[in-house]
């Protein structure tokens, strides 16, 4: 298994799948068919987000572990500092090391309930992304990857400072950077661009989410502040009735920008599977294929 940090120092592409961890049985058996699918085509990296608390930072903690350990599977871990001291944040960062886990994903977090709401960090905790990054790096030789914002974050006020605290989180020692889904190429292109100018070479991997069925894409577009483009979404709605052709329309999506995105340069790609293998393990099929097809022709 090859360290991520290596993956992207050599310019190769990453690609990478997302999870979350389940909350019922049922739930843990399709996770886990979705993993073994996965499995089998040697991705650079999975990841397992973290909850708003309670019991679902439990899961997360063991699906990780439990990748770490039955798996072939370099897994990410998600952690955020919602309702975390820093005592909190560096018993849990140890118990990933105990597991021989070295990849995390530093996030502030949201407020628990409404993601807009105010808010109120930990009283010994920590307030913005870059800090916990400071901590895993002092904490011991792990890759950090940070979230970036192909269409600013929803609190930031403006470009410039949006990306004046998005380097400084790269500077506190972030490998790589994944975006929040997205559906415009551009607005991925003009982040890229704005942070290069900033003096940035922290690698974005873009999130890649299927949209293939059109009112829970809407409900988590709506969550993330992601724009929902009309061509897009008057297609899915005019198939709102025919889930294979919905199915369709959002594989064919995601494929022509995740072939856009690899031609413009990103470094990989990082797939949203809602525990689900099959849109991404498609959308990842069509991107091999015209892979191959391209690198045919360049050695005819
Ligand atoms: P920050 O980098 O701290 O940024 C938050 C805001 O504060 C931004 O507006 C930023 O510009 C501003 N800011 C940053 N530093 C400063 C400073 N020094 N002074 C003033 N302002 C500052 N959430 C979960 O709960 N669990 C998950 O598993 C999860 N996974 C995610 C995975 C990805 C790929 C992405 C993109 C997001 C994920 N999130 C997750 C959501 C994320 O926690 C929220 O979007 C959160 O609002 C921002 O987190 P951040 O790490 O970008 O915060």
């Amino acid at each position: 298994m090859r360290d991520l940090r290596d993956v992207l120092a050599a310019g190769e592409r990453s690609f990478s799948f997302e999870f979350f961890p389940p909350k019922t049985d049922a739930g843990e058996e399709r996770l886990w068919d979705a993993i073994r699918r996965i499995e089998a085509l040697a991705p650079a990296f999975v990841s397992v987000t973290y909850g708003a608390g309670g019991s679902s930072r439990d899961r997360t903690v063991a699906v990780t572990k439990k990748i770490a350990t039955h798996t072939t599977l370099r897994p990410v871990a998600h952690l955020t500092a919602v309702g975390h001291s820093t005592a909190e944040l560096r018993h849990i960062v140890g118990q990933y090391a105990d597991a021989g886990i070295r990849d995390v994903l530093a996030l502030r977090g949201d407020p628990p309930g409404d993601p807009g709401g105010r808010w109120d960090p930990h009283p010994q905790g920590f307030t913005h992304a870059h800090e916990l990054v400071s901590l895993i790096r002092e904490l011991g030789d792990f890759s950090v990857g940070v979230a970036a914002f192909p269409e600013r974050h929803p609190r930031s006020v403006d470009w410039e400072s949006d990306i004046r605290h998005f380097v400084a989180k790269c500077r506190a020692g972030a490998d790589y950077a994944i975006t929040q889904m997205f559906f415009r190429v551009e607005d991925y292109l003009r982040l890229r661009d704005r942070v290069a100018a900033a003096g940035c070479d922290t690698p974005i991997i873009p999130e890649i989410m299927p949209a293939t069925d059109v009112k829970q894409i809407r409900r988590f577009a709506d969550l993330s502040n992601a724009a929902f483009p009309d061509e897009l979404a008057c297609r899915l709605e005019a198939a709102r009735h025919r889930p294979a052709d919905g199915h369709r329309i959002g594989v064919e999506y995601a494929t022509v920008m995740a072939e856009r995105l690899l031609a413009e340069g990103a470094p990989g790609l990082h797939y949203i599977t809602l525990n689900r293998s099959t849109a991404t393990l498609e959308i990842h099929q069509n991107i091999q294929n015209s892979r191959s097809a391209h690198a045919l022709a360049a050695d005819r």
